[in-house]
This record gives structure tokens, C-alpha cells and sequence, in this order.
């Protein structure tokens, strides 16, 4: 059985619930006659919206009524409205299965919480595991965000070498080697993005994810699965994920509904064991208190209108078009760019990764040259654990422009290259 305290930050175990929320959660279990002077939240009746209508693109408009528009005006509940958790758990469990939700709560059982973009959810999920001076597995190059996060923490990133499949398990196991299975200065946490990865589009295949699932037992560490891009996946059967495989309870996975329903809604979710997901809540109770009500009720409604049919239905919509534009980019790359780059074809997400042939640095390239020739691209050294090193490689996003205006970048970028050689 999974010891989980043994992987909390010393703030995270000291968090306590707030006295408020306990009473609050008290009213809510007793009947109506009850007069409350207990809770904080101010009258819903002095703010200034009154109703609204959202249309959508397809299907029947989404109405908030006076009483509905009260609820999303005024505080909820930390870990998420009910009704949106419900829904997403009931996803989970059909996309996943995951061992988990029949598990006892001290052993792990599968939990969920709402949080404000999954960037939110990466964070304090970090902040409730990382200490200084521990060790924090991940592949690199990897989401700029991540480093952000972690890079403060005073912790020691470690890089598993990854190719166009993700994270290569013969290279964590000699990374892991390095350490007895029972030090206790071994790594804690193994973070990866499995599909569509950013920077560099890479997916891991399902015996990958076993490997370094077994792998991950071995050590007893937790594995972050960081998957914003799972529903990017452009061919089916999308792949098993790690919480699909999580016998032990050691997953703790963040989706997001970013790249399929909007990004400035900030809508977000982890995924992990119980014990360790109402750490997290506690951290939100002391933080933002709760992901905005107004948000969390507008892609509620959304969902019970479409059901998981019609949402996974919109999701085919966003991959054709993901497809496609991945399509163009390539087309485009072997147009103006073969024998000056190379680069693997993506299966997910929306960035091409590129190394430039005969660059040493890409930095300099495009910061200095690349705004004259009117073309912009990352330079890949943003999303190394050592940023200072040098990197021939660019990262492209294939997903606001159109196809023509990828086609016209990439013809700037190659004259940009054949310039610096
Ligand atoms: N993780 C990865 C790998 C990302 O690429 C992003 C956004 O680009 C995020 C997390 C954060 O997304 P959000 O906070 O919008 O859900």
C-alpha cells in the first residue's frame, strides 16, 4: 500500500481545512428550517447581473436564468461544482478505467478536482511534492510552464532522454540507476507530457508507458501525467494512459479543456489518489478558493447538453481540424525546408519540432534575424532544464495560422537559414 505522506512537502502536511468550509458543508446536511448567520458569502441580490444567453455554434443556446445566474455569481465548493465533477468522473472511468475508482480511499481510490487551467492543477500538484533538494525526473526538452514551476522549488531536474516516442525506459532505468530502489535520496517524481508533447509533438507508446510504469513501482514514485493534448490524439484508438494502468494509485494526471473548449475559461482537472488530491483542495481553499462558478457552470451546462456523445463529437471536430493544419505545415516543411531541417511528423497536439541543420543556436537567429525576415518561431533552448546551452533547435505552432501563412513562414524561415550558413 502506498505511503502517501511520505511524499508531501512539509507547507503541504501542514495544511489543515478551514473551519468556514466545515461549517458550511454542516448547513448543507441540515433542513431548511435551520437559520444560518454562519456563512460569509455576500447577497447574491446586490449584484449587478441579472441573466444570461450564451448561443453556441451548433445546438440550443445555454440559458442562465435569475436563480442559475445567482449560483454562478456567488462562492462554491473548493474542489469544484458537483454536478461538472460528475460528469468528468464519469469520463474518466469510460476513457481510462482506472484501477482506482474501485480502490478504498486510504489505498488511492481515483479522485478529482477542478482547477483553473491544468496549469494550476501542475503547480500545486509540485508544490505539494517537491522539496528542496529533491530529485524530479522528466524529459527535456519540455513545457516552459513546468520549468517555471519547478525551477523555484530548489529541486534537482533530472532529464530522461526521450525521442519521437516520448521517454525512452532504457534511459530512465540507467538514469535510475544511479540509485538503490530503497535510498532515500532516490527521485520521488517522474513528470511527462504522453501525448503531442510540447515542445515537440512526440507520443509515447503504450509498452513505454508499462515500462516506465513498472519502473516508477519499482522506485515508489509518483508519475504526473500531464496530458492537455489527449484529446488532440489526430488516430484512433487514442492510447492507454497511465492512470489507466495505475494499480498501485501512484498517477496523478491533469487534463485540460484548453485546446478543445477555451483557454481563457481556465478549466482544468488532476486526477490522482484521494489522499493526496485533498491535499491539493486544502491549497485551493487557502489560494483561489475555488475555480470561477460562472466557468465551471457554463461547461457543466455545456456538457449535459451534449452528453459524452456529443462531446466527444465536437473533440472529432477539433482534431479534423488539427489534422489538417498539421498536414499543411508538413507539406510546407518538405517544400522549403528539406536539407535545411528535420523533423518527425506529429500524432497529437499542435507544435512540429524542428532541428535546424547547421545552426549551432537558434536563439540568435531568430532574435536577432528572424523579426527582420517578418517570421517568428520558439527557439527550443526556452524549454531545456539548462537554458544557457546552445540548441539548434525551433518549435512551430501549426494552430492560428492558416495554411498559406505557414506555407509564406516557412519559405522566410529557409531564407533565413540559407542566410546563416
Ligand atoms: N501542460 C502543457 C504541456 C501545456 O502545453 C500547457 C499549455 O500550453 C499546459 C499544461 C497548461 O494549460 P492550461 O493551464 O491552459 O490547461
Amino acid at each position: 500500500m502506498m505511503n502517501y505522506a511520505r511524499f508531501l512537502t512539509a507547507v503541504s502536511a501542514a495544511r489543515k481545512p478551514s473551519p468556514i468550509r466545515i461549517l458550511t458543508e454542516l448547513q448543507q446536511r441540515s433542513p431548511p428550517s435551520l437559520i444560518s448567520l454562519a456563512a460569509g458569502a455576500p447577497n447574491p441580490d446586490t449584484f449587478p447581473f441579472q441573466s444570461a444567453i450564451i448561443k453556441l455554434k451548433n445546438g440550443p443556446p445555454l440559458s442562465f436564468d435569475e436563480v442559475a445566474m445567482k449560483r454562478a455569481l456567488q462562492y462554491s465548493a473548493s474542489n469544484g461544482i458537483p454536478e461538472l465533477l460528475t460528469w468528468m468522473k464519469n469520463l474518466q472511468k469510460n476513457l481510462h478505467d482506472p484501477p482506482t475508482a474501485a480502490y478504498g480511499p486510504e489505498k488511492g481510490q481515483m479522485d478529482m478536482c477542478v482547477t483553473t487551467g491544468s496549469q494550476e492543477g501542475l503547480c500545486k500538484v509540485f508544490e505539494m511534492l517537491v522539496s528542496p533538494g529533491d530529485v524530479v525526473l522528466l524529459d527535456s526538452p519540455t513545457y516552459p510552464g513546468t520549468l517555471a514551476t519547478l525551477q523555484p522549488l530548489g529541486c534537482k531536474m533530472v532529464n530522461v532522454p526521450s525521442d519521437q516516442h516520448g521517454m525512452i525506459p532504457a534511459a530512465l532505468k540507467e538514469v535510475l540507476s544511479r540509485w538503490e530502489p530503497s535510498d532515500s535520496g532516490r527521485p520521488k517524481v517522474l513528470y511527462t507530457i504522453p501525448n503531442g508533447g510540447n515542445p515537440t509533438g512526440a507520443s509515447m507508446t503504450v509498452q513505454r508507458k508499462k515500462d516506465v510504469y513498472q519502473l516508477a513501482s519499482m522506485y515508489d514514485m509518483l508519475i504526473i501525467e500531464d496530458d492537455p493534448y489527449y484529446f488532440l490524439q489526430f488516430d484512433k484508438p487514442w492510447a492507454p494512459t497511465f492512470l489507466s494502468m495505475d494499480v498501485d494509485g501512484r498517477v496523478i494526471r491533469t487534463d485540460s479543456f484548453s485546446k478543445i473548449l477555451s483557454s481563457g475559461l481556465r478549466i482544468g482537472f488532476v486526477t490522482g489518489p484521494k489522499p493526496l488530491v485533498e491535499r491539493l483542495v486544502l491549497h485551493i481553499q487557502a489560494s483561489t478558493m475555488h475555480t470561477s462558478t460562472f466557468a465551471q457552470l457554463l461547461v457543466s451546462q455545456l456538457l449535459h447538453s451534449w452528453g459524452q456523445d456529443g462531446f466527444l463529437q465536437h473533440i472529432d471536430g477539433v482534431i479534423d481540424f488539427y489534422r489538417n493544419q498539421r498536414d499543411a505545415m508538413i507539406s510546407s516543411a518538405h517544400k522549403w525546408l528539406a536539407g535545411l531541417a528535420k523533423w518527425q511528423t506529429p500524432s497529437a497536439g499542435m507544435f512540429l519540432w524542428m532541428e535546424l541543420i547547421g545552426v549551432r543556436d537558434s536563439r540568435q537567429l531568430i532574435m536577432e534575424k528572424a523579426l527582420e525576415k517578418e517570421v517568428l518561431l520558439v527557439p527550443g533552448g526556452v524549454f531545456m532544464i539548462d537554458s544557457s546551452e546552445p540548441c539548434p533547435y525551433v518549435r512551430a505552432a501549426y494552430s492560428l495560422s492558416t495554411p498559406e501563412q505557414i506555407e509564406e513562414a516557412f519559405k522566410r524561415l529557409a531564407s533565413l537559414i540559407t542566410e546563416a550558413l
